[in-house]
Order: C-alpha cells, then sequence, then structure tokens
C-alpha cells in the first residue's frame, strides 16, 4: 500500500488551535490501522503571511501542492488585518478553482449527544449530504457596471452553466445517492423564477436519472426546500444545488444539526487528478481564538473524510474512518467537552480524549 502524502494548512485563528488535535486523532489512526500518511506543513495561507508579503500564498504555491494526494486545511481569515474576500479569495478559492475541486460535500448528521435545535429530533433522524457544485454558476465574475454614479446606472452579473459542469456534479451526486441505503437524490432549482439557467438544470437531472432507475429523485423550489429542511429534515438523502443555493444549503443543513464547531466539509476532485481538500466548516472564529476552547470535532471529522476518500476501496481506511467517527460520537456522548457544548474542556482535552478512544 502506497504512502499518502498530505499538505498541512493550518491558517488563520482556531485554525492554528484545531489542526494539532485533526493530526493527533489522524496520526494515532494510522499508528492503530497501519496506514501510512506523511504529513508536510505549510507556512502560508494565512494572514501573517500576507502581512510579511503582501500576498496569501508564494507564486510557485500550484506546483508546491499539486502532487499531493490531499490538503488538510484548517480555516483562513483575520478580518482586522485582512479583508475578507482578499484573504478567502488569495487562498482557498484559488485551491477550489485551480485543483478543480468541483464537488463541495456537507455531511449533516444529527449526531449523539449534541443538543439539536429542531424540537423533537433525535439522531438517526437527521443525517444526509448537500452536495454543492463548487466552481462555476452564480459564482462567477462575468459582468460590469455601466453609466456609473448616475441616474441610469445599472450592474449586471452573469451565471454560468456548462454541460460538462452540470453532468459532472449531477453525476457525483447520482453516484453517492446509489451508494446510500435510501438511495434518494433531491434537486434545489429555482426555475420558476430564474426561467434560463434552472430549467437547464432540471432538463439536466432528468437526462442523469435515467442512467440511474435505482435512485428515486425529486425536485424541490429552493425557498420551500429551506423551510423542509427546517421542517422535515428526515425526508432527505442527497441533496445537490449550484453554487450559490448549495453555499446557504450547506450552511442551513449543518446549522440544523447542532453546533457549527463540529460540522465538516470536503472540496473533491474525484478523479484525483489534484489533490482534494478537507476543512472544518467553521471560519477562522477571532472572538474565541488564543483561549483554547474552540471545539476541534468539525476538523477531526474532515480528517475522518479524508481517510475515507483517500483509501475509498482499502478495508483499513474504512476501518480507520469508522473508528474515528465512533470515537467522536463517544466523546461527544460522554466528553470532556468544550464550552461550545456547555463544557468545560479544552480544545487539547477534547482532541486527546478522542485519540484516546483510537
Ligand atoms: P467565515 O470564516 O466563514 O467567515 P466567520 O468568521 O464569520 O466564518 P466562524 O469563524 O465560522 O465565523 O464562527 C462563527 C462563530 O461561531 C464564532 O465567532 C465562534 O464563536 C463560533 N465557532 C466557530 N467555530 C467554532 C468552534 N470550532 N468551536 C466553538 N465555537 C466556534
Ligand atoms: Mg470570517
Amino acid at each position: 500500500m502506497s504512502t499518502h502524502r498530505i499538505a498541512v494548512i493550518a491558517g488563520d485563528g482556531i485554525g492554528k488551535e484545531v489542526m494539532p488535535e485533526g493530526l493527533r486523532v489522524l496520526r494515532a489512526a494510522a499508528a492503530r490501522f497501519g496506514l501510512q500518511l506523511e504529513f508536510t506543513t505549510f507556512a502560508w495561507a494565512n494572514c501573517d503571511y500576507y502581512r510579511e508579503h503582501g500576498q496569501m500564498m508564494p507564486a510557485d504555491w500550484f506546483d508546491q501542492l499539486k502532487g499531493f494526494d490531499a490538503i488538510y486545511f484548517g480555516a483562513v481569515g483575520w478580518p482586522d488585518a485582512v479583508p475578507d474576500h482578499i484573504s478567502l479569495w488569495g487562498s482557498l478559492i484559488k485551491f477550489r478553482r485551480e485543483f478543480d475541486q468541483y464537488v463541495n460535500l456537507r455531511p449533516v448528521r444529527l449526531m449523539p449527544g449534541v443538543p439539536c435545535p429542531l424540537a423533537g429530533k433525535k439522531p438517526g433522524d437527521i443525517d444526509f449530504y448537500v452536495v454543492r457544485e463548487n466552481t462555476e454558476g452564480e459564482y462567477s465574475a462575468v459582468g460590469g457596471r455601466l453609466f456609473e454614479h448616475t441616474e441610469r446606472e445599472l450592474v449586471l452579473q452573469e451565471a454560468v452553466f456548462t454541460r460538462k459542469g452540470v453532468d459532472r456534479i449531477l453525476q457525483f451526486a447520482f453516484e453517492l445517492a446509489r451508494s446510500r441505503p435510501k438511495k434518494h437524490l433531491t434537486s434545489a432549482t429555482k426555475s420558476n423564477g430564474i426561467a434560463i439557467s434552472m430549467p437547464y438544470w432540471d432538463e439536466r437531472v432528468k437526462a442523469m436519472a435515467a442512467h440511474y432507475p435505482d435512485v428515486r429523485w425529486d425536485q424541490y423550489h429552493v425557498d420551500i426546500l429551506a423551510a423542509r429542511f427546517v421542517l422535515s429534515p428526515e425526508r432527505f438523502d442527497v441533496v445537490v444545488a449550484s453554487n450559490l443555493f448549495g453555499d446557504i444549503l450547506s450552511d442551513l443543513g449543518p446549522a440544523c444539526a447542532g453546533t457549527i464547531g463540529i460540522a465538516p466539509s470536503a472540496n473533491l476532485n474525484p478523479e484525483r487528478t489534484l489533490p482534494s481538500l478537507f476543512e472544518p466548516v467553521h471560519g477562522s472564529a477571532p472572538d474565541i481564538y488564543g483561549q483554547n476552547i474552540a471545539n476541534p470535532v468539525a476538523m477531526v471529522w474532515s480528517g475522518a473524510m479524508m481517510l475515507d476518500f483517500l483509501g475509498k476501496g482499502d478495508a483499513r481506511y474504512v476501518q480507520a474512518h469508522d473508528a474515528i467517527m465512533h470515537a467522536i460520537e463517544t466523546v461527544l456522548v460522554q466528553g470532556p467537552r468544550t464550552p461550545d457544548m456547555g463544557g468545560t474542556a479544552s480544545t487539547t482535552e477534547m482532541g486527546m480524549a478522542i485519540a484516546a478512544l483510537l
């Protein structure tokens, strides 16, 4: 079995505090299950680097990272020093686009021991994935302004949907649905209001569905879908959406399933020609940085997703993934817990408790 090379970028704020715990757990899992993981740390793609060099990353960042199997990423952003659009577009968004990580994958799962903001839900009731298109759609930089600062001022921004871009995200989502017990897919759309691109998306869903007769599917306008996330989350299995709608749904979903401190995500290049990136949903959280109280579970769970992706088909990786998830669940129920979950433990204590169970 070959070695997997992992680039480690802690980034800013609590990224620097949760990353050591993520690595602690991955090292424990590697030792127990005999995985060959090789970690290489990079001290750029953070706002300290920006203050010294006037940019978030060195010019040859692509060549430095392209040979890795994965990037394990903490969080980026320190708005007091660097505006968010500069720090984000100068690092994370470059990774997503240049490494063609066209799938943004977020599990939405109510874990045992986590208080749910929705009344009456228990673990098992909420267990689905949001699959967001990550490279095109509404987040194109195509557009402009005319007649600026006049009464006739006109601002235009285009959305871009290519057949290749739409089909590949739908194919990923249908494959994921097929692999799950419920085999159900929901497409988020808004074809009553956005009358050109969204009907096209619907057409491509229908065409793709023909290749997956074993997957049941439906589609919702995104507004009512958001309401359904809150009112009846148990009906969902795999939810696929364009870049903008997926962005919103993939924040709403984890919020329905409890604290932001535990929600993980993956930015995938499914063809594996370039590295995929695994990161917590939360950001750098400057308000709690420096106190060692950040919840490390999102970072640890993102590491489990990374093992699942890297080791496809290798039983030891599956076991390592399952063991980490089991350790997370045990600690969420028994403690120690960080203050966001009502406990008094530190980031380090919670990370060590998860690692100890491995
Ligand atoms: P983004 O980087 O996406 O802009 P943000 O900086 O606006 O995000 P986050 O960093 O995600 O916001 O955090 C929002 C709030 O949630 C934080 O201010 C913090 O109080 C809390 N929070 C976030 N992550 C964690 C965590 N791991 N543990 C405990 N609390 C957290
Ligand atoms: Mg922020």
